[in-house]
Formats: structure tokens, sequence, C-alpha cells
């Protein structure tokens, strides 16, 4: 499972955004790592850069001076649609009648092949594959006729699937977020202006002040200074993805208003009450299932020690070459503490198993370490179903639990037991209501209309105009 995007949106009383923009991107570099952008506004036009790489390869001084203006828009990119191409890199910018628009997504819309085929009927030409032009395209095709706010109405219209927005209009700033809430997005004050952003760890890092999230359906305009907010949809509940709050997300993040560390850490303290287990250590996979661990060792009373250590220094996964670098890429990232577990039994603890391939590998290597006895506790139900809607996650042939019982898994990755969270167990840690979440790779259930799956629509009402 590999993360998907973050996007950002900065607009300041005067002075340069550009080097603060690039301090937001620093903070979500998890939220991907393939590509990272900006664009600005100069006072006539939009300048904008954008290359594969981490934002610190990305960026440097040169760069961020052309990048003038006082507002604008940033991006780092994992693909979730369209492929690992350099002209699917964000923020996206189109020229149009009155100005030049930049857009930067996070998210999967469902419908984008019926809406690229609707809009070349029409005579338009893509230069990329990602569902983030298509938007772009019908935002132009709208504010020809409408004002920012209406135009963006119109086009939420013809949209079905998960989207948090940063968009430039000439030097108007907006943020939307989807109808059901799917992808998270927050506003924030700075000192001298505001920020909309992926996740508040994006405010943190300026020293700003969390104002609260953006509402699903929700658009939040910043034109001149001050923020206006529309609610573009009547809603009837929210589907938070559940997996940013596994997974996604910072641990230091506030999402939706919880504390992302504190549902991981009770998180934890519900595996251990579903399922208690002796041991002698209880220990992370590094770095996602730090906080499980912390919250399963919490309630146990059994000592949390690491046996396994994290080489931070790797950088960007790269791909290796032959089976055998394979086999050894998981020791270059993960290396065993042999006094840690020479002799004992592990619990050992991480955050989701998606193939179980690496899970498998960990195992085997805490084994050859010494280990006596190897448990695993998971922070999330088995995954037994894709996501459509902004994670680039297996097909359901390669998800191991898609079709192996939990016994099955537990033979497969060699482990003396394993235990999952419950979905209810889950719920209770997140502290929002099920119907209030998206649990689509988690149930097969999913909260808009995807074909060929099984599907609890969610209404909601779009607002007149
Ligand atoms: S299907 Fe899973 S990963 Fe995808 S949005 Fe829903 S909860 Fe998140």
């Amino acid at each position: 499972m590999k993360d998907e995007c973050g996007v950002a949106g900065i607009a300041l009383d005067g002075g340069s955004v550009s080097y603060r923009l690039f301090l937001a991107l620093y903070a979500l570099q998890h939220r991907g790592q393939e590509s990272a952008g900006i664009a600005t506004w100069d006072g006539n036009s939009i300048r904008s850069f954008k290359e594969m790489g981490l934002v610190s390869e990305v960026f440097n001084e040169g760069v961020l001076e052309w990048l003038g203006g006082r507002i604008g828009i940033g991006h780092v990119r994992y693909s979730t649609s369209g492929g690992s191409f350099p002209e699917n890199s964000q923020p996206f910018t189109v020229k149009f009648k009155d100005g030049m628009l930049a857009i930067a997504h996070n998210g999967n819309l469902i419908n984008t092949g019926k809406l690229r085929r609707h809009l070349e009927k029409l005579g338009a030409t893509f230069v990329s594959t990602t569902d983030t032009e298509v938007i772009a395209y019908l935002l132009v095709k709208e504010l020809l006729r409408r004002d920012p706010v209406d135009a963006i109405r119109a086009v939420m219209r013809q949209l079905e699937g998960s989207y948090s927005l940063t968009i430039l209009i000439n030097d108007i700033l907006i943020g939307v977020r989807d109808p059901l809430g799917i992808k998270p997005l927050v506003l924030g004050k700075l000192e001298d202006g505001y920020i909309i952003a992926s996740e508040s760890v994006a405010i943190d890092v300026l020293d700003g002040e969390l104002i609260r999230d953006v509402e699903p359906g929700e658009l939040v305009m910043i034109k001149d200074g001050e923020p206006e907010t529309y609610r573009l949809v009547r809603r009837e509940g929210t589907a938070h993805c559940v997996f940013e709050y596994i997974y996604f997300a910072r641990p230091d993040s506030l999402m939706n208003g919880h504390l992302v560390y504190d549902i991981r850490k009770r998180i934890g303290e519900k595996l251990f009450i579903e399922h208690p287990v002796d041991g002698d250590l209880v220990s992370p996979v590094p770095d996602s299932g730090v906080t499980f661990a912390i919250g399963y060792a919490a309630a146990s009373g059994i000592p949390y020690l690491e046996g396994l250590i994290k080489n931070r220094y790797l950088g960007r996964t790269f791909i290796m070459p032959h089976q055998e670098m394979r086999e050894v890429s998981v020791r270059l990232k993960l290396n065993v503490v042999r006094p840690n577990v020479e002799n004992k039994r592990v619990i050992l603890v991480d955050d989701s198993i998606v193939r179980g391939t690496t899970s498998r590998r960990i195992v085997d290597y805490l084994r050859s370490g010494g280990a006596r006895e190897v448990h695993m506790r998971i922070g999330s139900p088995p995954i037994i179903a894709p996501c459509y809607l902004g994670i680039n996650m297996s097909t359901r042939d390669e998800l191991i639990a898609s079709n192996r019982s939990v016994d099955q898994i537990r033979d497969a990755l060699n482990l003396d037991s394993i235990g999952y969270i419950s979905i209810d167990g889950l719920i209770e840690a997140v502290g929002e209501r099920g119907e209030d979440l998206c649990l689509g790779c988690l149930t097969g259930i999913y909260p808009l209309e995807i074909p060929g799956e099984r599907c609890i629509v969610r209404q909601m009402k779009l607002t007149q105009f």
C-alpha cells in the first residue's frame, strides 16, 4: 500500500509564498514521494515548477526565488491514477480566456473515463493521464460562464469519487473537499495569511494555528485576505477514509477533530483486549507500527522493546534489479536487534498487512535472529478488497486476506499466532460512527457507486444555484 498525495495552498498578505509552500510540502512528504510541485501567482500569470523527486530534490533557492508572488499552491504525489510520468506531476496549470488556473488534487475519481470522453468530444486534448486534468478542464469550461464558486459547484455535480483540492484561479486561492470528506483538508491561520492543507502538520511547520477541518462539501475561498466559506453540499453523513487514521496521516496530525496518535494508541490497547498473548517484549515494525505497539505494551504491561531498527537514511525506495537484491532489501531497511529478541517471545505489532510478502520476510528475519516465538498483532482488520478512492493498493488476488482465513494467514507468515483488530474495535478506537467512515477495503462495501462492487451510497444533495 502506498501513500497517495498531499496538497497545500497559502495566501499571504504580502511577501513571497514559495518558501512557505516548500516547508508545508516538506511536512507532507510522507503523503507522496514521487514528484513535487509549486504554482504561484506572480501578479500577471501563474508560474509553476514541478519535477519527479522528493521536495528537497525538486526545489532549490533559485527556483523558490523565481516562484515569486504572495499566493500559491503545492503538491506532493504518489500516483494513484495515471502513471508515474513527469507530465502527471502536479499542480496542473491551464490558461483560459480570463487568466490562468492551477490545481492540486488528493484523491481519485471513479468516473474519470466518462468525463474524459465527454470533454474529448467537446474538443479537449489531454496532456496527462490524470483525473486532475479532467477536473481542470471541467472547471475552465464552467469558469467561462460562472463565477468561481458557482463554477466549482457545477463541477462538483459531475465528479464522483474522492477529492481534496487546492486551486489557484489567478490571485484567488480555493480549497475544496469532496461531499463525503473522504480525504482530509484543513484550514489554518498564519501570522500574515492563511493556509489550506491536507494535514495540520503543514500548519505546525509554519508556526500557524489550526482553525478547523474544511467540511465535506465545503469550499473555502481566500480572495482579499480573509477566508469566505460556502457549503456547496447538504450531506447526510461522511465517509472519512479510515486508513488515514491507521496509516497515511502523520501521528502528530489533528484530523476531523482527532489526534491521529491517540487513535493509534487506542487501537493498540484494544488489540491487547481482543488478542492477548504472553510474551517477553512488544516490538513495533518501524515506523508504522510504533504507536500501536506503545498502546499494546501499555495495556498488557509487557515491556516495549525494539526488536527491529530501521535504517532511516535509505532515501527513496528504489527498484531492486535482481531477486537476490530484493531479498537483501528488507535487511537494508530493517536490522534485528539480536540481544533483544534472542530466545524471546516477540509480540510484533504493525499497522496492516497487504500482500504479506514483507511481513513474512520480517518474521523469518526475527526467527533467524533467535526469536523463540513470533506473535503478530495488526492495527487494522484484514484488508479484503481494493481501494478505488485514492490509495494505490493491490488487486484482490494479491491481497493476502482476500481469500485466506486468519489461520491460513498465520501459517503463510510462519507465525505462532496472529490477531487483527476487529472492525467494531477499530470504529470504537477511532471515535466516529461506523457509518461516517469509509471501510471499503475492510468490508468490501463502498460509500459510492462502484461498478461490480457492493455499495451503500451515502445520500447527499448539492445546494441549488
Ligand atoms: S477503501 Fe480503504 S483505503 Fe480506500 S478510502 Fe476507503 S478506507 Fe480508505
